[in-house]
């Protein structure tokens, strides 16, 4: 999830380039399709080369792009709270998306910014022929059903809710 979730912000940054667009776009071409399977089947090891070529492709984009607010939130996230990295991303995806393209769309109905969201929908529903609006819906339904499939913020069970509490509770006895 933290290697789509840079592909994405990549491509959507202020400093992506055509280079990493290509770049961008191939890792979501390439860790889209598999992630839910590999997730489920972890035995089968060929589903996650894809993944790992998509994280590759995902830190050369990001290093030469930049990133967005899902990981602007991420960093700080993940110093206070014992939550990995990947569930941060995966869990802020949706909602940023959202915001983006309402604060776009908010801006120009037709912004580039929105242009490009919906190049990632149509790279992930593999339909060139969707309209920008469809594209849109199909990334973030695509992002939010992930979250489901993945079990991803749904075991915030008692022993979670415990365990945070001890981890704050320790970093707010080292600041006295
Ligand atoms: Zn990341």
């Amino acid at each position: 999830m933290d290697a789509l979730c840079q592909l994405i912000e990549s491509y959507i940054s202020t400093g992506a380039n055509p280079l990493t667009d290509d770049l961008a776009l191939h890792g979501i071409q390439e860790c889209a399709p598999v992630l839910v399977a590999a997730y489920e089947k972890p035995g089968r090891v060929e589903l996650r080369e894809p993944l790992a070529f998509a994280a590759l492709l995902s830190g050369i984009a990001l290093t030469n792009a930049g990133l967005g607010a899902v990981h602007g939130f991420a960093a700080p996230l993940g110093a206070h709270f014992p939550i990995p990295h990947g569930v941060i991303c995966a869990a802020l995806l949706p909602p940023v998306i959202s915001t983006n393209f309402a604060a776009l769309r908010a801006q120009q109905v037709d912004h580039p910014g929105l242009l490009r969201y919906a190049a990632i929908g149509k790279v992930i529903a593999d339909d060139a022929n969707l309209t920008p609006t469809q594209a849109i819906a199909r990334l973030h339904s695509f992002t939010a059903d992930l979250l489901r499939q993945l079990h991803i913020g749904q075991d915030a069970n008692a022993n979670n809710r415990r365990r945070h509490r001890q981890f704050l509770h320790r970093r707010l006895e080292l600041r006295r």
